[in-house]
């Protein structure tokens, strides 16, 4: 008979470690006794190492790591978690999970470029803004081949694979973090393993579709020069040899507003800039293209050219994927002639040619050749932008039909990219989903409102998971379970998706009301929610959402107008009749608001990911200037604090990773019990199993139908039954 404590080591024996958020072990005395580190608070946010020298009547005398001596209030003071822990690899290894112990840790990795960490299932990514050489072919074949095992994002995309293969259920890879944090990158990472390791023809078109998507969707921000402005799931297709035979790319709402306004050192889609860059002489001829300072729609942000990047060179690339993802040369030539249809329509200009500001178009260089481009007369585009128009409303027809002609040419960009890309034999799936991050500006409208609240619906998944699911199934099996308190936005969601007083439907119903107004939008947002937490500024319509990430002002200017994102009749008769671009510019042209699509394809996004079994990776942006080597620990704490990681080491601490119904439990396990001692029922026969191999009771859990065990604790049962078979 075998003693599973002496088998398996310390873990078996010792009762879990007490779980302390910030409380004591042992009493200060001990501390000062053993000269055992403390963490000591200096200021809000900010801890320094130290030892206790005394301490009296709730005051202790503190000698710092720099020699200098405090007296502090012992409120004040954290325990520290002994050297041996220093740079764990799972912060649920850390005895004390204070929120300085917890910093500590990342921080020690971090000034040792090691940006990864494990918190319990969910890996932390903390954004080193340079190159730390720890991703490429051959540290793709290390994980692969078990010689590296440490967190990375290699590591999660190796597990969801065998995961996948193991148990014949899809998976998803789920990307989250504020905008700047890394999660395009660190996405990038997961398909690059999956390609790698997926390998055929299939996995290396996949590959080209990354350069397509990034030059048409993506843009230099304030915050990151290079920010995807759509959402993407991209589903990888396996065979049941685990090969990829095939993907597809769902897109979530890309920001239209980035075609014709910019904000200042910004850049509209990187296309742009590409194709004035590097399009070949020829092309140049035929589109009569400019340099982008020539485009004033370009010109407007004072910003042409992104540091380190060559744009022409990306064009190149562009091409080659192109033709890699089969785009036939015809399709390549429309794409790129409605591109310089839109450059040239931003040049267009107007006259005013009455007292009523009435205006018509100025027919020069830029309307011909804009009108040439898109295939139709010059004049019907004069007739169209400007006809009974004062100079406002003929500079938003123009520039809703370059958002439109933009959006179309994406649209059938992804809907090509997907044709390319399908395959048969598909029998799983990864999915990697990877969108826009919590967004807080000085000044916040249509966009922002939609993007945090896809990230709102985004953190309940994540949260859902990993607290409520997880705590509702202990509860429903009867398991001893100290429950462990958790944030959830429901709250939130519902300020914007309930059916009735929800924001989104006061939205469509002003949307719908000709007579509604922003502010009126704004009024009735006041009535349904006086006693919310929305607060509300008449003068200018604001409102306040607090979002799980933060609070957020929103301005009500506009909203109404960006949510119908109706196309006038006159530019929807204009398209329909010009010939050439029939092709690109097709759609029904549909009523629907964009708020209501928006929650639509959210909707069935997140579906999608809870018919998969998830892996949660979370990006962290260290600071707020896009430095490398800069630990910003009040930015770096808000983001644990609001994304729940410091509740998920709480819980991880105390939770049961391995589960298996008793049936399962016992017909794995059954060999490893003396014949005299099997029984009839289930239950009784797992009990019997436990009690034979001496199995402590801290280890395991018995639930009605499932048996629970905590880390490591498996493996020695596994170990037990490898022996015997
Ligand atoms: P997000 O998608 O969260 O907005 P990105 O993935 O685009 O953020 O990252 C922003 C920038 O940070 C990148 O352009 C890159 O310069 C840097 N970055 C992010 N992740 C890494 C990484 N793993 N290694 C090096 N630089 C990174």
């Amino acid at each position: 008979e075998h003693r599973l404590a002496e088998n398996g080591g310390a873990d078996l024996a010792t009762p879990p470690p007490p779980s302390l958020a910030s409380g004591w072990d042992n009493s200060i005395e001990y501390y000062i006794k053993k000269q055992l580190r403390i963490w000591c608070r200096i200021q809000n946010g900010f801890w320094e190492l130290g030892k206790i020298q005394s301490s009296v009547k709730g005051k202790a005398s503190v000698v710092l790591l720099d020699g200098n001596v405090m007296k502090v209030s012992t409120s004040d003071l954290f325990p520290a978690n002994s050297e041996i822990l220093d740079g764990v690899n799972n912060l649920v290894e850390l005895g004390y999970l204070n929120e300085p112990s917890v910093l500590y840790n990342i921080q020690y990795r971090y000034q040792r470029d090691v940006i990864y960490t494990m918190v319990g299932p969910v890996l932390l990514a903390i954004n080193p803004f340079k190159d730390v050489r720890i991703s490429g072919s051959d540290v793709i074949m290390a994980y692969k081949e078990n010689i590296l095992d440490s967190p990375h994002v290699y590591k999660i995309a190796e597990i969801a694979y065998n995961d996948m293969m193991r148990d014949g259920v899809n998976q998803s890879i789920i990307i989250s973090g504020e905008s700047g944090a890394g999660k395009s990158v660190t996405a990038k990472l997961a398909m690059e393993y999956l390609i790698e390791t997926g390998n055929s023809e299939m996995a290396v078109k996949l590959s080209q579709t990354g350069c397509i998507l990034e030059a048409f969707g993506n843009a230099k921000t304030s915050r990151n020069k290079n920010s995807s402005r759509f959402g993407k799931l991209i589903d990888i297709h396996y065979n049941s040899e685990g090969i990829i035979c095939g993907a597809y790319i769902h897109t979530l709402l890309l920001e239209k507003s980035r075609i014709s306004q910019l904000c200042r050192s910004e850049r509209s889609y990187h296309i742009f800039y590409q194709m004035c860059a590097g399009a070949p002489s020829d092309m140049r001829d035929n589109l009569n293209l400019r340099m982008a300072s020539e485009y004033k729609f370009l010109n407007q942000s004072g910003c042409l050219k992104i540091h380190d990047v060559d744009d022409a060179k990306n064009f190149n690339e562009l091409m080659e994927a192109m033709d890699a993802l089969e785009i036939s040369l015809e399709d390549q030539e429309c794409i790129f002639k409605l591109l310089a249809a839109i450059l040239w329509l931003g040049n267009i200009s107007f006259e005013v040619i009455d007292l009523e500001n009435h205006v018509h178009v100025v027919t020069d260089e830029a309307s011909r050749t804009a009108a040439r481009l898109m295939g139709c007369n010059v004049k019907d585009l004069v007739v169209t932008l400007s006809t009974n128009k004062n100079h406002q409303q003929a500079i938003d027809t123009r520039d809703a039909l370059m958002k439109f002609v933009y959006t179309s040419v994406f649209n059938w960009l992804v809907k090509t990219i997907n044709k390319s890309l399908k395959g048969d034999n598909n029998v799983r799936s990864i999915s990697i989903l990877d969108i826009y991050g919590f967004e807080s500006f000085q000044k916040n409208s249509f966009d922002q409102l939609l993007i945090n609240y896809a990230n709102e619906r985004l953190q309940q998944h994540f949260v859902r998971h990993l607290f409520k699911i997880e705590q509702e199934e202990y509860e429903s099996e009867g398991i001893e379970w100290k429950k462990v308190e958790f944030v959830d936005n429901q709250g939130c969601l519902d300020l914007f998706e309930k059916k009735t007083g929800g924001l989104l439907s006061i939205l469509d119903e002003a949307s719908n009301t000709l007579k509604a107004t922003d502010l009126t939008f704004g009024n009735k947002v006041k009535q349904q929610h006086l006693d919310s937490s929305l607060w509300f500024n008449d003068e200018k319509g604001c409102f306040k959402v607090d979002h799980y990430a933060g609070e957020v002002n929103y301005e009500s200017m506009g909203l109404l107008e960006k949510n119908r994102d109706t196309l006038h009749h006159d530019i929807i008769q204009f398209l329909t009749s010009s010939s050439f671009c029939n092709n690109f510019l097709k759609s029904d042209f549909d009523k629907q608001t964009v708020g209501t699509k928006f929650k639509d394809q959210l909707f069935k996004l997140i579906q999608r990911l809870q018919n998969t079994n998830p892996h949660f990776i979370r990006c962290i942006r260290p600071n707020s200037k896009q430095l490398h080597a800069t630990f910003d620990k009040q930015i770096i704490l808000h983001q644990l604090r609001c994304s729940g990681i410091l509740d998920i080491i709480k819980m991880s601490k105390s939770r049961y990773p391995t589960r298996m119904t008793h049936q399962e439990f016992t017909n794995r396990f059954g060999c490893l019990l003396s014949k005299k001692s099997v029984c009839q029922d289930v239950l009784t026969t797992s009990i019997a199993i436990l009690k034979q191999h001496r199995v402590v009771p801290e280890a395991y859990q018995l639930g009605y139908t499932k048996i629970y065990f905590k880390t490591e604790q498996i493996l020695v049962l596994e170990k037990l039954r490898k022996q015997v078979m």
